[in-house]
């Protein structure tokens, strides 16, 4: 009997045994439609040893359908989508889903119409066709497209269609990328970057597992070795995956590998339309999509002969996945170059302590670069007590800052304020009756975004325009912003310099590549004199005529009960830091804060990274966290209040009562209400040696729910809330 069993998107069902029909051959890894019910299933043909399943007897098996028209998934990423599942005690079928993401890509090749102009008139002319023809010139795209980018109607267009101004043509969807070149433009590496570039390149002619941790400052030229090892997988016609944290990193990122190789790569995220990502999906699986540059998504795509794999930032806290299949970007990495059997660069000026205690333990190569490239040196830093040197009343910036933006607005350098809080105020209230505005939806406060008169939600996304009278009293003109977002920094820098160019640099802002080359540009032709930034701003930007950068509030990230806040402070505050003095100029970075005797702040100052680094081990070490010991949490929610109380606390009575592990909780969330969710939250430490994943598994496996009840595991968490 010719039995075959599929994993499917369907995690309830489980696999699913089908029967194979005669003269089919179906591997396993091959991607198959089966019947289920009277609809249609795509499924993985999977080794039946590996999936249990409930046995259909043999008559009752119904038969495949077929073979999809795409490569079956290599071995290597069969077992990577079970150690992901099992580990993140995930169902395989969430991982899978991950996988095969690109429904269109499923169905094989396909072209499709795009138009361009003729050389036709209009019969008869009228202002929107006109516009319409002076910016359609040069291009090529679906109606659709052409419509947004001439900003008219598609009606307008397919009467242009119908007079033969503008004409079909078939095109490819699979049509292929522009190849990228290892010779295109030789770099000349420092001997320190050479040394680097060599170690990359002799792994990845070797061609076996071997895990790197680049630790260079910022500038030391780390995007410029890993090209090196890019070179070395494309001459032997390997692919490349390069992940970056966040699609603002793209852009400089994708001008460089241009400059290097000759060819853009083929880039990975969520904002792709469904042509672009049905293209690259199948072009990663043919195997001619050279390198991929994507957000963690990317990890799962079907290489089909993946060479490298770069993580550059690897420290970064966004390559945690915090719904579906709660995974870390970083360390999935590491497993997939395992199991592809090829080598893995996590890059970093940052590194986190977990990657370090790696490279300590021997299992990483570790490798440095230590000074910045060309000569440039890392910036003065030093702390401003604002309990000493207190701002102006109403104010946020100390005068001292403020004298250093000054003056270097009169030398007609840059600076850049860093601030990691988007809009205006986090906090509005009702001067009159003390009514504060929060989240319907979330137990969070409302955010004032002045810019676009809103009050939004950071968490759930809600938003209202902002009133112009308390809804609780009624009292006109009398709310009030409390704290302070960039916004609100910007907004005090117009006060204080009037001369001056700001720029709000936050993903408010900053939303598409359009907007990022276009400041970028800016900045870079210095039309912008002061940057006001979140996050987005502390990484991958170099522009040399940024000489100071201040840090608004350094305390504001050690708020709050996360247990890595030390090292996100740490990480931060010397990652923005960095954007100074890049070019010739030395830069300078001033950090407010109310503890200048904090750990972490005094480390910052006296750039003492291992100074921090080992403080902040030992008190890890003592408190049996990450790398040391483990944490798994589990969030119990509902939009039932009672029913999500009631769930937790079975969960909390049945826990299991194991040496090595110790259970917190259950206690409601920090955020105890998220979309309209009850949260609930146990916290699970435990000692390396502990079956963390297999306690969990039994634990949970044995108690039965309510429909509306949702229980998530999250192992090796990040969030806290
Ligand atoms: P990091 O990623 O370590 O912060 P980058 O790779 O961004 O550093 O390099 C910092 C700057 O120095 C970039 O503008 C880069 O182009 C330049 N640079 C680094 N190494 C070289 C080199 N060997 N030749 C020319 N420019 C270099
Ligand atoms: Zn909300």
């Amino acid at each position: 009997m010719n039995r075959v069993r599929l994993l499917h998107f369907n995690a309830a069902l489980g696999p699913l045994d089908y029967r194979l029909p005669e003269g089919m051959d179906a591997p396993p890894g091959t991607v198959v439609a089966a019947p289920l019910g009277p609809r249609q299933i795509i499924g993985i043909v999977w080794e039946k040893e590996r999936l249990p399943a409930d046995e259909v007897p043999d008559a009752k098996l119904r038969p495949l359908l077929g073979k999809l028209p795409v490569p079956p998934l290599k071995e290597s990423l069969r077992r990577l989508i079970e150690w992901t599942a099992d580990y993140y005690c995930a169902h395989p079928a969430s991982v899978a889903r991950m996988v095969l993401s690109s429904g269109g890509a499923l169905k094989g090749p396909a072209t499709m119409t795009e138009y361009r102009l003729t050389d036709q008139t209009p019969e008869r002319m009228t202002p929107q066709r006109e516009a319409a023809i002076d910016a359609l010139q040069g291009e090529q795209a679906t109606i659709r497209e052409l419509a947004g980018i001439a900003g008219v109607s598609e009606g307008v267009l397919r009467g242009l269609v119908n007079q033969g101004v503008l004409e079909p043509v078939e095109v490819d969807c699979d049509r292929p990328f522009e190849r990228a070149r290892a010779d295109f433009h030789l770099p000349s590496l420092s001997p320190a970057q050479r040394e680097v570039a060599e170690r990359f390149i002799g792994a990845v002619s070797e061609g076996k597992f071997a895990p790197f941790l680049l630790d260079g400052v910022t500038g030391s030229g780390k995007t410029e070795t890993y090209f090196e090892g890019i070179a070395e997988a494309l001459k032997k016609g390997q692919q490349v995956l390069v992940l970056l944290p966040e699609i603002a990193l793209t852009e400089a990122f994708l001008r460089r590998f241009e400059d290097r190789f000759g060819a853009p790569p083929v880039t990975w995220h969520s904002s792709l339309k469904s042509t672009e990502r049905r293209r690259a999906w199948r072009a990663i699986a043919a195997g001619t999509a050279q390198v991929v540059v994507g957000a963690r998504s990317a990890l799962f795509l079907p290489y089909a002969n993946l060479g490298l794999i770069v993580v550059d930032e690897a420290h970064e806290v966004s390559f945690k996945q915090d719904d579906g299949v709660r995974y870390n970007a970083r360390d999935v990495a590491v497993m997939r170059a395992r199991f592809e059997k090829i080598p893995v660069i996590l890059a970093s000026a940052t590194p986190a302590l977990e990657s370090l205690q790696m490279a300590e333990a021997g299992i990483y190569e570790k490798l440095d670069l230590p000074s910045r490239f060309g000569g440039a040196e890392l910036p003065d830093v030093e702390t401003l007590d604002l309990t000493k040197e207190p701002p102006a009343r109403g104010h946020w910036l100390a005068p001292r800052l403020v004298e250093q933006l000054k003056l270097r607005l009169e030398r007609g350098e840059q600076s850049l304020l860093f601030l990691n809080r988007r809009g205006y105020a986090p906090l509005t209230l009702c001067r009159h009756c003390g009514y504060r505005f929060q989240c319907p939806n979330c137990s969070a406060w409302l955010v004032e975004h002045r810019l676009s008169h809103r009050l939004a939600c950071h968490h759930c996304g809600h938003e209202t325009a902002t009133p112009d009278k308390c809804p609780e009293c009624g009292e006109p003109d009398c709310l009030v912003a409390c704290g302070p977002g960039v916004e609100r920094i910007a907004d005090e820098v117009a006060e204080i310099l009037p001369e001056a160019s700001v720029a709000i640099a936050t993903s408010d802002t900053l939303n598409s590549p359009e907007k990022i080359a276009h400041f970028v540009g800016s900045v870079e032709e210095g039309a912008v004199d002061v940057i006001v930034g979140t996050q987005l701003v502390t990484k991958g930007f170099h522009f040399p005529e940024l000489t100071l950068v201040g840090v608004v509030d350094a305390d504001l990230g050690l708020e709050g009960g996360d247990l890595r806040a030390a090292e996100r402070t740490y990480q931060q505050v010397a990652q923005v830091a960095g954007r100074a003095g890049r070019g010739e100029k030395r830069g300078e970075v001033i950090i407010q804060t109310r503890h200048p005797d904090a750990p972490v702040i005094a480390a910052l100052a006296a750039g003492d990274r291992d100074a921090f680094y080992e403080a902040e081990a030992e008190a890890r070490r003592h408190a049996g966290a990450p790398p040391f010991g483990r944490w798994a949490a589990i969030i119990v929610s509902s939009e039932d209040e009672n029913e999500a109380r009631e769930a937790a606390r079975q969960i909390g009575a049945t826990r299991p009562n194991l040496p090595d592990v110790q259970i917190l909780g259950p206690a409601p969330a920090p955020l105890s209400l998220l979309r309209g969710r009850y949260r609930h939250r146990l916290l699970i430490n435990a000692r390396r040696s502990a079956q963390l994943q297999d306690v969990i598994r039994e634990w949970l496996g044995s108690l039965k729910f309510p429909v509306g009840v949702r229980v998530n595991v999250d192992i090796d968490p990040y969030s806290f809330v």
